[in-house]
Order: C-alpha cells, then sequence, then structure tokens
C-alpha cells in the first residue's frame, strides 16, 4: 500500500473511534489535511467549531491565519501535512483533557509512522507539551529546535494565541523564517511517494 491508502485505512478507524468522551458530543471527526507524502507535519491541538461541523482541518479563523503564515514562506495545503494532537472537539473548545489526548496520541503516531516526516511544526503549548516536554514554555521557547532521529521539532505560537494578541506576530514570524531556513538548508519540498 502507497501511503496515501494507509492514509486512507486509517483515517477510516479514526472516523468510527469511541475511544474518549468527546465522540459523544462531536459532529465529526477531523483526521488531517493535506498532503501525507510531504516531509513536513503540523502539529494543532485539537478540533474547532467550524472543523467539528465539516470535517476538515482548520477552516476557521485560525486556520485562514494558518494559511497565510504558509503562504508567507511559499508552502500551501499541497506541500504540508496538517492533523492535531485530538480529533474531535472537546466542548466549547476547551483544552483537550489529558486522558483525551492519551486515547488519540495513537492515531497521530500512525500518521507520523505513515508519513514519516522530516519536519514537525508544533502549533501552540498543547502540541509542544505533548511532544516535547510536559514542562514546555511557549512563550519563552517558541522557535528553538529540537532534533530527535533525524526528526527537527520547530515549536511556535498557535494561530488562535496569534489572533487574541497580535503583538506576537513578529515573533510567529521570526519562527517562520527558522522553518524557511530549514526547508531549503534540508530540501524538504520534496514530496515522498
Ligand atoms: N485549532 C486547532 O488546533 N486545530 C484545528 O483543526 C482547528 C483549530
Ligand atoms: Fe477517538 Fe480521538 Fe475522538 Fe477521542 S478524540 S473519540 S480518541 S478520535
Amino acid at each position: 500500500m502507497n501511503k496515501k491508502e494507509q492514509l486512507e485505512k486509517v483515517s477510516q478507524a479514526i472516523e468510527k473511534c469511541q475511544k474518549c468522551d468527546l465522540c459523544k458530543t462531536r459532529h465529526k471527526v477531523v483526521v488531517g489535511d493535506g498532503n501525507i507524502c510531504s516531509n513536513i507535519l503540523i502539529v494543532g491541538e485539537a478540533t474547532g467549531y467550524n472543523e467539528d461541523m465539516t470535517g476538515n482541518a482548520f477552516v476557521g479563523k485560525a486556520g485562514q491565519l494558518l494559511d497565510k503564515e504558509l503562504a508567507s514562506i511559499d508552502l500551501d495545503r499541497t506541500k504540508v501535512y496538517i492533523s492535531n494532537i485530538v480529533k474531535c472537539r472537546p466542548p466549547s473548545n476547551r483544552n483537550p483533557l489529558p486522558a483525551e489526548q492519551d486515547a488519540c496520541m495513537d492515531y497521530l503516531r500512525m500518521q507520523f509512522m505513515i508519513q514519516k516526516p522530516k519536519m514537525i511544526i508544533l502549533l501552540g503549548a498543547v502540541a509542544s507539551k505533548r511532544l516535547l516536554s510536559p514542562d514546555f514554555r511557549i512563550t519563552k521557547e517558541h522557535g528553538q529546535l529540537t532534533e530527535k532521529k533525524g526528526v527537527v521539532f520547530v515549536p511556535t505560537f498557535h494561530p488562535s494565541a496569534l489572533l487574541r494578541d497580535p503583538s506576537k506576530k513578529k515573533l510567529a514570524w521570526e519562527d517562520l523564517k527558522t522553518i524557511k531556513k530549514i526547508i531549503d538548508e534540508k530540501d524538504l519540498m520534496k514530496i515522498v511517494e
């Protein structure tokens, strides 16, 4: 099976999932969006209102800002794969609980194993704490690179945080420049079928 077929199989399992209580309140499960054959994986937090209604990742205001950020460094959804720590919407967009994250992480692991990305962009504190360290501080440590087993992790602000506090956009732009530099150095725009 190629990567797209493998993802399709995993998607079917995720869409039926009832491993945590979020399945009781969700409308649609959001598996992810973009190109699974990209070298770049972007990890958000959890499904939001618009995503829950449509089943598509990052389609609300935060998603529109994310698209602008990507465009500023020549990226779009044909060149990255985007998913979340938690695939169903937490009621009122509260942070996903540790138990919900634990229940859902297997799916992100499967997506990672299929994609085999070389770079993981972490959007915000939830994804950064989960994939880097529980005491990660986004304000202090955004833009700092961590390399693990040939994968570069780059934490940056969640676009929702930039919408709440536009003064952080300048710092986010510095992170985007760092991301662009690594993409160019490591030739990560290549699509690996
Ligand atoms: N915020 C997220 O973290 N993920 C989405 O898919 C939408 C909003
Ligand atoms: Fe399953 Fe994840 Fe949805 Fe919970 S959030 S029901 S673990 S897909």
